[in-house]
C-alpha cells in the first residue's frame, strides 16, 4: 500500500532539514490541521525547528489540539531559514492558499491521499486506499521508527475520525481501525476527541445548518438532493465560513439519495461545490470534469464565476450519474 523506498527517501530529506515549512489546504478541516500539527510534533520531538502554515491560521474548533497555538496564518514569504517546503493533505498546489502562489520556491515533498493529487512535489507520497493524510503519516513515523507522543496520536487520531466520517465512509477497513486502535494506545482518548468534533458546535453553526438545512432540494427521482448557501447566510446567523464544515453529510444520510451537493454562492460572484456520493457513483470524476477534485466519495470545486449557470451545469451532470440507478 505505502512504497517503502519512496517513503525512506522523504524520510531522509525531512531528517535532514533544519526548518521545515509545513503547509496544508485552504478551508482548512481536521485533517489539514491533524496533519500539520502531526508532523510539527513528530519533528520538534527530534529537535527539529518547523513552521506551520494554513490560510487564515487555527480556527477556534481545533483549538483543542496539543500545540494547536503553533498554527500561523500564511505569510507574505516564507522565512528565510526555510529549507524544506512540506504541502499536506492538498490535492492541488493552488489549494495551498493565495499568498504560497507568488512564491519562487518549489514544494519538496507532497503528503496526501486524493486520488485526484497531480503529484506536484519533487517527492510525492500519494496513498489513495488510506483514508487521511494523518493515515499516511503514521505509516510513515512508524517506518521510521520515530517516537508518536500522545499529543501527535490525538492529532493523527483526530485526521483519521473527521476524514472518515468517524468511521463510517467506504474507505475505512480493518488496516483503519488497526491504526486507530495504536493511536489510542498512544494515548488518543476517542471520546474526548468525538465530544471536541462532533458535540461541540456553537450555537452559530447550529443555526447556520437549520437555515442550510430548509434549502434542501430532491431531485432525480429521490437519488439526488442538494443545498444552497446564500452569502447573507452568514450575517443572518453569526456563523463562518469555516463552519460549513459537515452540513453536505446531513443530504448524503437520506435513504436513496446516492449523490448529496452542496453549492455555496460567494459575496465575488464565484460557486463553491461541494460532492458526496454513497459508493455507486464516482463523484471525483464529476468534480475533475470542472476542474475540481477530490475522493471517488467526496469532492469539491471552484467556479470563479457564473455561478448559476455552473450550478446547472452541475446539477445537470449529477443527474446524468444517477439516471441509470
Ligand atoms: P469538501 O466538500 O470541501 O469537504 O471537499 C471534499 C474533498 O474534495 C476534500 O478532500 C477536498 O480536498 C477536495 N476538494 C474540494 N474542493 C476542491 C477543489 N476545488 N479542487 C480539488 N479538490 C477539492
Ligand atoms: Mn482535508
Ligand atoms: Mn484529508
Amino acid at each position: 500500500m505505502v512504497d517503502k523506498a519512496l517513503t525512506q527517501k522523504i524520510i531522509d530529506r525531512l531528517a535532514a532539514s533544519k526548518s521545515p515549512a509545513l503547509l496544508a489546504h485552504i478551508r482548512p478541516d481536521g485533517d489539514a490541521f491533524g496533519s500539520l500539527l502531526a508532523l510539527g510534533h513528530a519533528l520538534r520531538d527530534r529537535g527539529q525547528r518547523p513552521s506551520l502554515f494554513v490560510e487564515g491560521g487555527m480556527i477556534p474548533m481545533y483549538q483543542f489540539l496539543p500545540g494547536s497555538e503553533l498554527v500561523l496564518d500564511l505569510p507574505a514569504q516564507l522565512p528565510p531559514e526555510t529549507d524544506c517546503l512540506v504541502a499536506l493533505d492538498t490535492s492541488t498546489r493552488d489549494r495551498l492558499g493565495q499568498n504560497t502562489h507568488s512564491w519562487p520556491q518549489p514544494i519538496d515533498i507532497v503528503i496526501d491521499h486524493h486520488i485526484s493529487n497531480p503529484a506536484y512535489g519533487k517527492l510525492n507520497l500519494i496513498v489513495s486506499e488510506i483514508p487521511s493524510t494523518t493515515g499516511v503519516l503514521f505509516e510513515l513515523f512508524q517506518q521510521a521508527s520515530w517516537k508518536v507522543s500522545a499529543a501527535n496520536a490525538t492529532c493523527l487520531y483526530t485526521g483519521l475520525t473527521t476524514d472518515t466520517g468517524s468511521f463510517r465512509y467506504r474507505g475505512t477497513n480493518a488496516h483503519t481501525l488497526h491504526a486507530a486502535a495504536q493511536l489510542v494506545e498512544l494515548g488518543a482518548d476517542p471520546a474526548e476527541i468525538a465530544k471536541q468534533c462532533y458535540l461541540s458546535i456553537t450555537h452559530e453553526r447550529f443555526a447556520l445548518r437549520k437555515m442550510v438545512s430548509n434549502t434542501i432540494s430532491i431531485k432525480d427521482n429521490k437519488k439526488s438532493a442538494f443545498l444552497t448557501i446564500l452569502p447573507d447566510f452568514y450575517a443572518k446567523t453569526g456563523a463562518k465560513s469555516e463552519d460549513t464544515e459537515g452540513i453536505i453529510e446531513e443530504v448524503a444520510s437520506i435513504q436513496g439519495v446516492e449523490v448529496g451537493s452542496l453549492f455555496e454562492f460567494m459575496p465575488d460572484g464565484g460557486l463553491r461545490v461541494s460532492l458526496r456520493s454513497k459508493g455507486k457513483v464516482d463523484v471525483n470524476s464529476i468534480a475533475s470534469s470542472f476542474g475540481g477534485g477530490g475522493h471517488k466519495a467526496a469532492a469539491g470545486i471552484r467556479f470563479a464565476k457564473d455561478a448559476e449557470k455552473n450550478r446547472d451545469l452541475v446539477l445537470a451532470a449529477i443527474s446524468q450519474s444517477v439516471v441509470a440507478l
